[in-house]
């Protein structure tokens, strides 16, 4: 069955001898991994479309439950060469590509998670904060996967705090958090910032203007949050081996 639609190349390596596996985000199945025939030739229909980031209109051919269908068409729509140029973007970009692989399943759509890909790649390119950028990306996407951590206010009983519990995912007030350890401490001007970042859509970032320490006193604390929930399934992968023993 031949499916067409739009996505972006997310990863790129090599399978068999001229062969490529490629990784897709796409508008209408999620994430697609599919290969691609020889486009290592010299004359390749593919020509430089399969570069990890590259927009493009592409078809697969495959059965419905092949896990790896064939890649037969890929027209570039937009290639952001640009970022693929500058290291210091790509390796931003690295952190959500690898941020969306470990959290979108294969083969299931998600309309808005592309769209804020594309929007934040659209972004980094136009000259924008690249941080600002990433870190709005990083909290939308929490968001729409329902990983968000709560940073707004005390995540049991709704009252103000400034305390994060990082097993917990959220802000605990002095009450529902007695004889707990803090993980970190936010200020005032991060609770608004974030606020402001998980209301205001991607086209519309570019007017929050906030001061580098705020931003990366955010960072650190989404990279903190997200860090806990990556590692989570690898400890309990160790757990399980360790029983199997
Ligand atoms: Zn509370």
């Amino acid at each position: 069955m031949l499916h067409r639609t739009e996505g972006i190349v997310l990863r790129t390596t090599s399978f068999g001898e001229a062969d490529l596996l490629v990784t897709y985000l796409t508008s209408d199945f999620g994430v697609v991994k599919s290969f691609a025939k020889s486009p290592r030739k010299i004359k390749s229909r593919f020509g430089s479309s399969l570069e990890p980031l590259v927009q493009s209109r592409i078809s697969f051919w495959g059965k419905e439950d092949t896990s790896l269908p064939r890649l037969t068409q890929s027209d570039i729509i937009h290639s952001f060469q640009s970022i693929r140029d500058t290291l210091s973007y790509f390796l931003k970009v690295s952190e959500i590509i690898e941020l969306t692989l470990h959290f979108i399943p294969e083969r299931e759509a998600n309309k808005e998670v592309y769209s804020l890909f594309l929007n934040a790649l659209y972004n980094i390119e136009n000259n924008f904060n690249k941080n600002l950028a990433i870190i709005h990306y990083k909290i939308k996407f929490l968001e729409l996967t329902g990983y968000v951590p709560k940073l707004d206010a005390c995540g049991r009983c709704g009252r103000k705090g400034y305390c994060f519990y990082v097993a917990h995912g959220t802000i605990l007030c002095e009450t529902c958090s007695a004889g707990m350890v803090s993980s970190a401490r936010l200020s005032p001007g991060v609770v608004k910032l974030y606020k402001d970042l998980l209301t205001w859509d991607t086209t519309k970032i570019n007017r929050i203007r906030p001061s580098k320490m705020l931003l990366s006193e955010l960072s650190s604390i989404i990279d903190m949050h997200t860090h806990h929930i990556l590692t989570k399934p690898l400890k309990s992968s160790e757990f399980i081996l360790l029983l199997s023993e």
